[in-house]
């Protein structure tokens, strides 16, 4: 991608402090740039830190315990956000960056019609007479799929089935024309059929309106239908980032390898699987050197020592010493 990014992230790190306990570095030195049009996938296990990374873009998480150190800087459309006033930063979440999130229903007021909800998202942000709002409203609610939106905008969210309330929660991300649509595991509540079709609303939405996706998942299937790169994170750090194809298909690092090789594919879908060894360390005690080095089938002693930078998008001293990889690898399972 040429151009200015849209949003510009730079040495972004999220910790937790508080007084009785360690340190928590949950995100911790991320960087990447989104540019319009594009999708760029924030993959890794649960507690990699890629939600945590998302609502900070927003500063969702700055409240005591958390905070977003010195040296970090999030720009959207060049203007820092780090240090930004609180007003200017209600009116940029769900205005100029919107979100959508795994749950619907969490989302969604139990006890509100889902018409009146989206009418007051648009009313928070844009100076327009209810009735603008309402006609908006309804226009959103048939731009993202739901065939009658008259009887949806009427509808209470238990009313909804979960793929119509995540396209109800689409309209609302997306009604004040955001920059940024943050999508966090938009699909893992619902069926696969169901799942596609939402992504290929986010996707022709994205197409429409020229907005940037960041999308949020650990489900690297969802990833490989959408994005047009990938940043794939551990530790609170990204370890491999690349055009999605290349990195979905020819992983570098060794964390990308084994989540992918523990994906059953469909021309051996009862075929043995890789097992990453041991679970994600607690973001208040990484591991020495390079953090996945416990867990890593190729690890050398200098992996516990030093830790790798992100060079050339990948975090892993195999990019110097390529022949260690050798003949080791993931133990495989036979389910
Ligand atoms: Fe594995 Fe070493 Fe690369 Fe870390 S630096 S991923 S431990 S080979």
């Amino acid at each position: 991608m040429t151009g200015q990014p849209l949003l510009r992230v730079r040495d972004l790190a999220v910790h937790f402090a508080s007084e009785t306990a360690r340190v928590a570095r949950a995100v911790d030195g991320v960087s990447f740039e989104l540019h319009a049009g594009e999708t760029l996938a924030l993959v890794g296990e649960s507690g990699c830190g890629k939600s945590l990374t998302a609502l900070s873009l927003v500063r969702l998480v700055d409240e005591p315990p958390a905070r977003t150190t010195t040296g970090s800087s999030i720009q959207l459309h060049g203007e820092e956000l780090v240090g930004a006033e609180p007003a200017r930063l209600r009116r940029i979440r769900g205005g100029e960056v919107g979100f959508v999130f795994q749950e619907p229903m969490t989302s969604l007021n139990p006890v509100h019609r889902v018409g009146r909800q989206i009418e007051e998202a648009i009313l928070a942000h844009d100076s327009v007479p209810r009735a603008t709002a309402t006609a908006r409203t309804l226009d959103l609610l048939s731009r993202v799929g739901l065939p009658e939106p008259d009887t949806a905008a009427r509808a209470y969210p238990h009313e909804l089935s979960g793929g119509m309330r995540q396209r109800a929660l689409i309209a609302m991300a997306i009604s004040c024309g955001p920059s940024v649509l943050v999508a966090d595991e938009p699909t893992t509540a619902l069926d696969v059929t169901v799942q596609a079709q939402i992504l290929d609303l986010l996707a022709s939405l994205r197409d429409e309106t020229g907005m940037a996706l960041l999308l949020i998942s650990h489900d690297l299937a969802v990833v490989a239908n959408v994005a047009d790169r990938v940043a794939v994170m551990y530790g609170g750090r990204i370890v491999e980032t690349g055009p999605a194809r290349r990195v979905l298909t020819t992983p570098a690092h060794p964390y990308t390898e084994g989540l992918l090789r523990a994906v059953p594919t469909i021309d051996d879908p009862r075929g043995p699987l890789a097992v990453i060894p041991g679970r994600v360390p607690s973001p208040t005690d990484w591991p020495s050197g390079c953090r996945f080095h416990p867990r890593c089938p190729y690890a050398w002693d200098r992996c516990a020592g030093e830790e790798p930078p992100l060079d050339g998008g990948l975090r892993c001293w195999l990019a110097s010493e390529p022949d260690r990889r050798g003949s080791t690898g993931y133990a495989l399972v036979t389910r």
